[in-house]
């Protein structure tokens, strides 16, 4: 298949942009599938109501098919018909967070096929805060299953260029927003039993939830990497997020932390291997090792969750076969970063 990858301005749709979009929405109409930028990061969308096109999404990344998709809505009055009923925290959580990086679950209608939900009686939903996406949606019909837009397995993309790389060839159309805002997926919160419970933390912390509806409980099993239990989003119990090469975080003082990296970063490099770190603007220069890269600031975890996905990403490009990232704080979004960087690196913590 020849997969068309157009670009497009968020702050610029005009009438060629428009009309490119109409061209999207009609492939997802007619059950081919696009890839698009939202604000966290790059989706691959196709109709959410047509279990042959989730199908397609399950075999275009070639994700576990009891994985359930995210469903994608331009407004909230769309949620009316997909759901059994609209829960009350629902609409509060909807006017505080949507259009925003927060998918929500709720009891699914007749209208939702299980390939879309992996076989759940629930389903996930979600409003995105970019212009691209909500167009596309109007024009798709209402409702965009999308998921991540990278191969099952590797680092979400935040550029279009990864969207590429992962799926040329095995879907119609890429459209190129540019990199995204947030760099990290939705925050996921359940509503369907009892107290709110955060399945997936993100940009949307649950102090903002709990702001907005008191009591909210975390799933336990994202927090506890040990835990047996199996976590209550499908998803979260695949590897993920996971660079070609090995990645261990380490943690400690700065002081220790670098000392440390550096003489793993040494010894390995001494076996020929190559060696990548993750580090801060404030670190950066203090390392030693083929390739150093910041993630950003310590002050401003969002920078950090802009382009940690970005710089595993590019550290594949590099061919690295060993990489040290700091740790991070796992406060706020931190639990995010946290939650991503632990996935990616299947684990692998040294404390020092
Ligand atoms: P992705 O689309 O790649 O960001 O992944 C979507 C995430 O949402 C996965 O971790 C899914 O397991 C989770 N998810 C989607 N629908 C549901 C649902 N109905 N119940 C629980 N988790 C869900
Ligand atoms: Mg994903």
């Amino acid at each position: 298949m020849n997969t068309e990858v157009i670009k497009i301005e968020e702050n610029n749709i005009d009438s060629d942009a428009g009309s490119a979009l109409e061209r999207a929405g009609s492939i997802i109409r007619d059950g081919g599938l696009v890839a698009f930028p939202t604000e966290t990061v790059y989706g691959l969308g196709g109709d959410a109501l047509n279990p042959e096109s989730s199908k397609k999404i399950y075999a275009a990344k070639g994700r576990p098919s009891d994985n359930p998709l995210i469903v994608h809505v331009a407004d909230i009055e769309s949620v009316a018909d997909i759901v059994k009923e609209i829960p009350e925290a629902a609409r509060k959580l909807a006017d505080a967070f949507w259009p925003g990086p927060l998918t929500m679950i709720m009891n699914k209608s007749d209208k939702v096929p299980y390939e879309t939900t992996g076989g759940l009686d629930t389903v996930a939903i979600r409003m995105p805060n970019n212009k691209i996406a909500l167009e596309l949606i109007r024009q798709s019909g209402g409702y965009i299953a999308a998921p991540s837009a990278n191969t099952s397995g590797r680092p979400s993309p935040t550029v279009a260029r990864y969207c590429v790389e992962d799926l040329s060839g095995k879907i119609e159309m890429i459209i190129d927003g540019g990199q995204v805002g947030i760099g990290l997926e939705s925050t996921i919160v359940d509503l369907t039993s009892g107290t709110p419970m955060i399945l997936r933390p993100g940009y949307i912390t649950k102090e903002m939830l709990s702001g907005v509806l008191g009591a909210v409980e975390i799933d336990r099993t994202i927090i506890d990497g040990n835990s047996k239990e199996r976590p209550k989003a499908p998803g979260m119990k695949y590897r993920h997020y996971a660079p070609k090469g090995e990645l261990t975080i380490v943690e400690g003082s700065q002081e220790d932390v670098v000392a440390y990296i550096n003489d793993r970063a040494r010894a390995a490099r001494a076996d020929g291997k190559r060696v990548g770190v993750i580090g801060t603007d404030a670190t950066k220069s203090l390392y030693v090792a083929d390739v150093v890269k910041s993630v950003g600031n310590r002050e401003n975890e969002a920078t950090i969750a802009h382009e940690l996905f970005k710089v595993l990403r590019e550290f594949d490009d590099e061919n690295m076969d060993v990489m040290f990232s700091e740790s991070f704080d796992d406060s706020g979004i931190g639990q995010a970063i946290m939650n991503r960087l632990l996935k990616a690196a299947g684990h692998n913590v040294v404390r020092i």
